[in-house]
């Protein structure tokens, strides 16, 4: 295995680390105190070509693959994990979803506009009562002539305050249940579809997210994606591709709150000497240094994988778990090295530590990845790494 970054890919990493470090480093406090979204840096990012990463040229993508969209999103993290969130829902959940399993003129209708930044789009599973429990959904759709019509709701949809494209998932035969789901593209300014106001949220302040309501919208047959009743396979594909790419925020979370820690024990002195040298800050240090390294190992192992299979649902599921958990935790450890100061806004590491934790949370939760995890290790009835 080499884990080394080639050139190209060295090259995209500097570009959006200097966009993150200047651009967005600029708005990233006012995102998280004012729930602002900064849209004319979503822009920026369709004209240096960042916001499709796996979406071919043709259509106007980077035409690159999950390991890039990784890179984007570990970097952008950094800054503003809040940011890197509607970029991953956009850039994954939507664009590289439409990518995979839309026909072409689908393709060529919307990926353009998604890839320029024209357009923003949203990926709609969740409903007020099926989160975890996605497949029990209610919407329906149900299909009249050259329409199906589409009825239902569904929250906590990032970027659904913003979006001009949503792919929403909604059972045709509802008779069916999980077998009878279908996804489709719908334009969000469709007659029929309302929005509940942006959510207030702990963290990820800026990134948008919100509900959407269907009443009687007519939506094209030819939006369909994909066949009809097999929407299933979408949504758990789309699920693996979105928790291993979602894990790189994780990351770059881990490293920019374990830097700050180590430049603060570097700095900082009590007792007349420098709180590095502390052994009890060391053991902090040295945890974050192995669990931050762990997790960015897992996330390109399991983005690798998903680029061969998008069944490969076990290491998405254990990349996101494991890098999910310990961005909370050297997030944390970070303001506990920081004493009183990071405790306070100007350090920003509290501001992390809140971003964090919503990656315990969305995606499915930190109990449905190890109840993934488990149930394949039962079924095949060995331990193989
Ligand atoms: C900021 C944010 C952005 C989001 N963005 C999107 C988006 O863009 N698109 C989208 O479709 N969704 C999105 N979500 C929704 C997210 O995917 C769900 O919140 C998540 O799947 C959990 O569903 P739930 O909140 O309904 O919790 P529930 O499913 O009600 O879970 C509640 C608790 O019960 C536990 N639990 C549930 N079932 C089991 C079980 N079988 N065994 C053990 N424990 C269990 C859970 O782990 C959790 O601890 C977002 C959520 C947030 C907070």
């Amino acid at each position: 295995m080499d884990f080394t970054f080639n050139e190209d890919q060295k090259l995209i990493q500097q570009t959006i680390r200097d966009f993150a470090e200047t651009e967005l480093a600029k708005v990233a406090e006012k995102m998280d105190k004012e729930d602002y979204w900064p849209h004319d840096l979503f822009v920026q990012m369709g004209e240096l070509g960042l916001l499709g990463p796996t979406v071919p040229e043709e259509y106007g993508g980077a035409g690159t693959d999950y390991i890039v969209q990784a890179i984007i999103l570990e970097e952008l993290a950094k800054v503003s994990p809040a940011f890197a969130l509607s970029i991953g829902a956009h850039s994954n959940l939507v664009l590289d979803n439409i990518r995979r399993n839309a026909n072409e003129e689908q393709k060529k209708k919307y990926l353009p506009k998604l890839c320029s930044g024209e357009w923003i789009g949203a990926l709609c599973l969740t409903e007020p009562q099926h989160g975890s429990d996605a497949l029990g959904m209610e919407t329906t759709a149900r299909r009249e002539g050259d329409h199906y019509i589409l009825n239902g709701s569904k929250t906590f949809i990032t970027n659904a305050p913003l979006a001009q494209l949503g792919i929403v998932y909604a059972k045709t035969r509802p008779e069916l249940g999980a077998k009878g789901i279908s996804a489709f593209l719908v334009e969000l300014e469709s007659e029929g579809v309302t929005r509940g106001k942006p959510m207030d949220k702990m963290g990820m302040r800026g990134s948008k997210t919100g509900e959407l309501f269907f009443d009687d919208v007519k939506v094209p047959t030819e939006n369909l994606m994909g066949v009809e009743n097999e929407g299933r396979k979408i949504v758990m594909s789309g699920l693996s591709a979105e928790r291993a790419t979602l894990a790189a925020i994780s990351v770059g979370i881990s490293q920019r709150a374990a830097d700050i820690a180590l430049k603060y024990a570097l700095e900082r002195e009590q007792f007349g000497q420098k709180i590095a040298n502390f052994q009890m800050i060391q053991d902090k240090l040295a945890n974050m240094y192995v669990e931050a390294q762990a997790s960015r190992l897992l996330v390109y192992w399991a983005l690798t994988e998903i680029g061969r299979d998008h069944r490969a649902n076990v290491p998405a599921a254990a990349s996101i778990y494991y890098a999910a958990e310990k961005s909370t935790k050297i997030a944390l450890d970070a303001i506990q090295i920081l004493g009183g100061y990071g405790y306070m806004k100007e350090y920003q590491v509290e501001r992390f530590a809140r971003d964090a934790k919503l990656l315990e949370i969305g995606a499915g939760t930190s109990e449905i990845r190890k109840l993934i995890i488990a149930k394949d290790l039962i079924r095949k009835g060995k331990f193989e790494l």
